[in-house]
């Protein structure tokens, strides 16, 4: 079977296709490089084009059985101050990539969705039955395209499963795949930042919330364990369903506890420095996993200490040289 991984140069979709490749699948990689990176596709064939130019999708698409979606900008703070960008490139690109599948013919789709369609919730752990009302033009935008799917089910038989990710971390355990965005914003990679003095300090965005520590809680899952819950997606799309699926571990960690981890797994002091709040961070979210593990038969494995740990080893050998690429 043929996958088309569209955004696969890019940190999770990088790690899906990587996965794909390992269980036997065919994998062409679909990527416009402007955030992903040229090396992270080594070793796959690779389309360099936009989800918007319908011409060079229906080229590809007509080749594929299944179309993977990680192509989306996803800076919350960015999406705020400029959200034109991602209601263009999320919303609008983000529907010529459905509509070209439609028209394909492909049947089978897998969307990268995210835990900010839930907004600020009334609950944690997190169901999928709790209303989604995000709370920053990224979570909208992400939102619109769940809707999209859904609709397109029902009219079309366009089978989908919305993956909502909670906390993406971690790298490939084999060292040649990981986090690099430019700039960095996430908490463990940039701690490291703040290790290799490539920054002052980590900046801890509010130490007031109303957690045990005082600082926000985030359920942080293997980008690994994300990636092995899509091969099994598209299992369960063979076998006729759709579904929208939280991917965490169930379990949250505070700031606090993610500099600890960092600090007894690199040996290493994390410098910090506590700063205001950052604008649309809800104190705690946490994924409650129980209907993905059901219906998938996954689970996520990896532990907090191997998230750390595979990261560190991605950052020490790697991150450096592909800021370059
Ligand atoms: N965070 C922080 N300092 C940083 C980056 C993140 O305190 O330099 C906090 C942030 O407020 C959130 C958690 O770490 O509570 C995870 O943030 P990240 O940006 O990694 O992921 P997000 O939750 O925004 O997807």
């Amino acid at each position: 079977m043929a996958i088309l991984v569209v955004g696969g140069a890019g940190y999770i979709g990088s790690h899906a296709a990587r996965v794909l490749k390992r269980r036997g699948y065919e994998v062409i990689i679909y990527d416009n490089l402007s955030t992903g990176h040229m090396a992270l596709a080594e070793g796959f064939e690779l389309v360099v084009a936009d989800i918007s130019d319908s011409a060079s999708l229906a080229k590809v698409l007509g080749r594929v059985d299944a179309v993977m979606h990680f192509a989306a900008h996803a800076y919350v703070g960015e999406s705020v101050v400029n959200p034109r960008k991602y209601f263009q490139n999320n919303v609008l690109g983000g529907l010529t990539l459905l509509h070209a599948v439609l028209d394909s013919g492909v049947r089978k789709f897998i969307f990268s969705s995210t835990c900010a369609v839930y907004g600020i919730p009334a609950r944690v752990p997190i169901t999928e039955d709790t209303p989604r009302s995000p709370v920053n033009p990224y979570g909208i935008t992400k939102l619109a395209l769940e809707h999209a799917l859904e609709a397109y089910n029902h009219a079309y038989g366009l089978r989908f499963v919305s993956f909502r990710y909670f906390n993406a971390a971690g790298a490939d355990e084999d060292g040649r795949a990981g986090e690099n965005h430019i700039p960095e914003t996430h908490l463990i990679p940039s701690a490291f930042e703040a290790i290799r003095g490539e920054r002052p300090s980590l900046e801890i965005y509010g130490d007031d919330y109303p957690t045990p520590d005082g600082t926000c809680i985030r359920d942080y899952i293997h980008v690994n364990d994300l990636a092995e819950a899509h091969v099994l997606g598209l299992e369960y799309l063979s076998q006729g369903n759709s579904a929208k699926l939280n991917l965490g571990t169930g379990r949250g960690y505070s700031v606090r506890e993610i500099i600890s981890t960092i600090e007894s797994v690199t040996g290493q002091r994390v410098p910090t420095r506590i700063s205001p709040r950052r604008e649309g961070d809800p104190a705690e979210l946490v994924a409650d996993p129980r209907r993905a593990e059901t219906l998938l038969r996954w689970r996520a494995k990896r532990s907090l200490e191997e998230i750390v740990a595979t990261a560190w080893n991605w950052a020490q050998q790697n991150s450096a040289a592909l800021k370059r690429t």
